[in-house]
Formats: structure tokens, sequence, C-alpha cells
């Protein structure tokens, strides 16, 4: 078969690159075509946190987040598909035994506004009116984004996907690429478990298994790959939740007002609201090292480490050690409880590990590689690739069409900027 570009991966970035891809090529002549070897979203993304934060110490970054939660936000009414957005704010906050920590969250909450994210400097009254029953030490300060929240990550991952068919790209779920198939100097297509595509383009969003397809063309990947920890609780007053229908396609029948779909928490005012659905916001404790969101449709709250076990390296994606530790679904309830003794009683709900590809700055990488001509790769997205997803899309697309790139900036991403030698002892810093 005859592709315009082939994309590997049905993650939230493969999907979001075929979506917006697709919109833009010949949907009659040669297609897009995606290829998932499993489900779509069952690498990192179907079990990702999916939390929209702009808050980042990184300018470059907070501004992709600032407008990909713009398109998340605005994703429901414009294309009647459900992801489930929920704005419940994000709350980031550190104390006084981490005076640098503190000072960070000041400086980067004047920089936030300069990019015009709504941004506010909160104290621990403030934090407590925000978060009924939490429990901070005094001198805590903390970034209060009214904005962010989440989004279900296999609702997105579909609905992506069901866009970039509407669009035209065609999707091949269990279908493996098993080799990229180069001839004097260009890629020419793909060796598939269903056969060989032909094709000038092709994007590796292969997650961790990137570096395996890239390895046969003597290309190496400034990435490694970690087995990450999430512990879930019950999520308290999930009994006051509203029903949600269950089917995953499920196109909502209220999707002509923005107003209407967009926010049902921020229309009630105040916090008592907020309780009223069950949810509260997003928790970022930089002190105790963790963070929670609730996540209503399994009526459970995600509790999981704000810094990442680099140490904890797989030396092959599919050795992934599944069984959660002992010792970190204790770490986890020990902070929840601390942070939040209201969740005392809530039983637990199950804990989780997946992959989490990351890279020596934390950055992503996307673009050209290898000095293969038609050869890209995005993967490496350390811990943030969800909140960025729309905008990583958009401009990939842009990138396939030679297009001058106008939603990120293509140099800080670019997958030659490490020169090897890197040091991988440095620490995810908010
Ligand atoms: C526990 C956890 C929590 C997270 N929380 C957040 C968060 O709150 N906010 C945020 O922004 N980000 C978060 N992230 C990061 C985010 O989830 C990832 O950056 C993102 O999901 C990466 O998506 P991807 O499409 O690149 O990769 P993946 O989702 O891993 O997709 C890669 C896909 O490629 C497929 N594949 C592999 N090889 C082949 C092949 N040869 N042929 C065909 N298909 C193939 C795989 O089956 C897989 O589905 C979190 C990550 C983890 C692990």
């Amino acid at each position: 078969m005859h592709a315009e570009i082939l994309v590997v991966g049905g993650g939230v970035m493969g999907t979001s690159i075929a979506m917006h891809t697709a919109q833009r090529t010949d949907r009659l002549g040669k297609p897009v075509v995606l290829f998932e070897r499993g489900e779509l979203g069952c690498g990192s993304s179907g079990r990702s946190g999916a939390i929209l934060r702009q808050y980042h110490g990184n300018s470059v970054v907070a501004r992709m987040a600032r407008d990909s939660l713009r398109d998340y936000s605005t994703f429901e009414a414009r294309t009647g598909r459900a992801i489930g957005f929920r704005r419940t704010g994000v709350l980031i906050f550190s104390g006084p035994s981490s005076p640098e920590s503190c000072q960070r969250l000041r400086e980067n909450v004047e920089m936030l506004k300069g990019l015009g994210i709504e941004t506010d400097l909160v104290e621990k009254k403030e934090l407590a009116e925000l978060v009924p029953g939490i429990e901070v030490k005094p001198g805590t300060i903390g970034a209060w984004e009214p904005e962010g929240g989440f989004v279900d990550p296999i609702r997105t991952v579909n609905a992506f996907a069901a866009l970039a068919r509407t669009a035209g790209a065609v999707t091949r779920l269990g279908v493996e690429v098993q080799e990229i198939l180069v001839e004097g100097g260009k890629v020419v297509g793909a060796n598939t478990s269903e056969g060989r595509y032909s094709a000038k383009k092709i994007c590796i969003v292969a997650g961790p298994w990137s570096a395996r397809l890239l390895k046969p063309l003597g290309i190496e990947l400034p990435v490694r790959t970690i087995g990450s920890e999430s512990h879930f609780v019950v999520m308290r007053d999930s009994d006051l939740l509203d029903e949600e229908p269950e089917d995953e396609s499920y196109v909502l029948r209220e999707a002509l007002s923005f107003d209407d779909i967009q926010d049902p928490v921020e229309r009630v005012a105040g916090s008592s609201a907020r309780a009223s659905l069950g949810l509260h916001p997003v928790l970022i404790d930089l002190e105790q090292g963790f963070y929670l969101r609730c996540e209503p449709r399994q009526r459970r709250t995600r509790l999981g480490k704000t810094d990442y076990d680099c140490d904890k390296v797989l030396s092959d994606a599919d050795q992934l050690e599944e069984q959660v530790s002992q010792e970190f679904i204790d770490w986890s309830r020990r902070a929840l409880i601390k942070l939040m003794p209201t969740y005392a009683n809530e039983a637990d709900a199950g804990s989780q590990t997946t992959w989490q590809t990351m890279t020596p700055d934390f950055q992503g990488l996307i673009g050209p590689v290898g000095e293969i001509e038609g050869l890209y790769v995005m993967t490496g997205f350390s811990g943030h690739g969800f909140k960025l997803a729309p905008v990583i899309g958009a401009g990939v697309a842009q990138m396939l069409m030679d297009e001058r790139i106008t939603t990120f900036e293509a140099e800080s991403f670019s997958p030659s900027r490490f020169s090897g030698g890197e040091d991988w002892s440095g620490r995810f810093v908010f």
C-alpha cells in the first residue's frame, strides 16, 4: 500500500500527529497511516495522569502547556467528542523546609503571569480555602492555577484517533511495524506484520520502543526508560459524583454550547461546589515530593511521585516489572494522609507501574533523526507529554509539510541537541 506518511504508535502523540497531519493531506490520494501494535493508548498514554498543568520553570514549555490547555478545554465543544476534561485547578506548593523551592515558585509565578497564564501566589489560609481538609505548615506558599485540570487519557487518545479517521487517516490496530526501509539515504517505507507499506516520511512515535526501531539504522537515541509507580485510593466523596456514560466513543449530545460543557465546576461559586462533585484540585506537594489527582470516571484518586527514579532504568521496555513495591504504596498513603487527613478512611483502589521515557534534560525529542531523509522521531517526553500533545501534533504536522513551525520552538527539542556522554544524574526541577 502507498501512504503519504506513516505514524508508528497509537499513544497520545501518535494520534495527535495523525489527527493534525491528516487534516492537511489528500484523503483520497495517499493517506496518513497510523500503526498501533496493540490497542490505542496501551503504552504510557493510557496509564497517564493526563494532568494539564501550565506551571513550569521553563517558559518554552509553559507556553506550550498554555496553548495546549486552550485546545483541550475547547475540544469537546469544537468536536463533539468527550475527552473527560475537568477544570479543577492545579495547586503547586512548597513549605518552609524548602526555601529554595519556595523562591523558585515565586519567580515562576511572575514568569507565568508574563505569559498570560492565570496563576496566583497563595498562602496557607487561601490554600485551606481552595482545598477543604488540606493540612500544610505555616509558611507554605502555593501557585494556584485555576484554569488547569486534567483529561481522561483513554478517551482523549480515542477521540484524537477518531478525528484522524474522519480527516481521512487510516488506523491499523494490532499491526506492528517491524522494519524501517531506507534506500539511498531516504525513507521508502516500512515492513509491518501485515506487509509492506511505501511512504516517503515516517514518524517514530513508539514511546519506549522507538529506540528499538531506530537501532538497526545505526541511530542511538538519548532516551532511557524507567518504570514509574502510581497508587490509587478510593476518591473522597465519590458517591456524590455525577454519573458519566461508560461508552468510550460517546459523542456529547450537548456539544453545541461552549459554556454549557466547558466547565460545570466553575459555574457554581465557591469550593463547596467542587466538593459536591467529589473533585478537588490537582495537588502537587513539592515538599513531600508527590502529587494527587481525582479520577472521577474510576472513582479513585491517583498518587504519584513528582521526581523520577532515574536509577530504575529498564534495559528492555518489555521487561517492565508490573508489580508495585509495598514501599511505594506505604510511602504514598502516608504522604496523602499527612496532607489530606480526610482520606484516612478511604480504601486502596489498586496500583500500577508503567513506562516513562526520559532524556538528560527532561524534554522530548521531536524532529528529523539520523540524517535520513523522511525519518522523524517524537519520544522522551519525560513525564509531561500529555499536556503538550495538541501543540506538538500541530507543530509536527507543519514540520512534515515543510512549513514553518509556529506552535513550539523546534530547536529546543531537536533530537540532535545532545553531544553524547550526558550526565543522567540530574533531578527534574519544577
Ligand atoms: C504514570 C505516568 C503519569 C503521567 N502523568 C502525566 C501527566 O499528568 N501529565 C502529562 O502531561 N504527562 C504525563 N505523563 C507523560 C505522558 O503520559 C507521556 O509523555 C505520553 O503518554 C507519551 O505518549 P506517546 O504517544 O509518546 O507514547 P506511548 O503512549 O507509550 O505510545 C507509544 C505506542 O507505540 C506503540 N508501539 C510501539 N512499538 C510499535 C511498533 N513497532 N509498531 C506499532 N506500534 C508500536 C505502543 O504499543 C504504544 O501504544 C505521565 C506518564 C506516566 C508514565
